[in-house]
């Protein structure tokens, strides 16, 4: 969906969008399970910048909710992952900014995207939002063993025979720098 500032000079926009899954490239890790749901407002926002300038930004504001299935961080296995988000983003043309040092913002810069052309595609603002929502690591379980680096195996399912080092070489070194200076 296409949210165009033509449209938005008339009247704000309302979207109530149920999206499939395929739609939006969430990458090969993610893959959405049934419709995306998002919902909110778009508005034309003017911002005067001097006498003549005038910049049309767009405020994207409402919420989005879907369900994924994201490969556990540690052993890989298939994670189902909820996600909710309410967003209250603006939108600046492209290059609205260049070359300006000193722009008072009214809402938090990190809060700020840019569009491009005509409009601003709502799938695109709905994978950032998607992918600023999930946790940075998820993992199948709190304690997953994670695959053996050395054959692949998943450890939460069999202990491989693969050597496990008794003890590490270093801590063997200053366990005799330590012994030699007690004695
Ligand atoms: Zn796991
Ligand atoms: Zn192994």
């Amino acid at each position: 969906m296409l949210i165009e500032i033509h449209e938005l000079e008339r009247h704000p926009i309302d979207f109530d969008e149920k999206v499939p899954p395929g739609r939006i490239d969430l990458g090969a890790d993610l893959r959405q399970r049934g419709p995306l749901h998002a919902s909110g407002r778009a508005q034309l926002v003017e911002e005067h910048r001097g006498k003549h300038k005038l910049i049309k930004d767009i405020r994207l504001k409402g919420e989005l909710s879907a369900n994924l299935e994201i490969a556990c961080a540690r052993c890989l296995a298939p994670v189902v992952q909820n996600v909710e988000r309410d967003f209250d983003l603006l939108y600046r043309p492209r290059g609205a900014d260049a070359g300006q040092e000193e722009v008072s913002f009214s809402v938090a810069e990190a809060e700020i995207g840019y569009y491009e052309g005509t409009g601003l595609l709502l799938e695109d603002v709905l994978r950032e939002q998607v992918l600023l929502a999930l946790p940075l690591k998820i993992t199948c379980r709190e304690d997953c063993k994670g695959l053996c680096p050395h054959c692949g195996k998943n450890l939460n399912q069999e202990q491989c025979s693969c050597m496990v080092p008794a003890e590490d070489p270093r801590w063997a070194a200053l366990k005799e720098i330590r012994g030699r200076l007690e004695h």
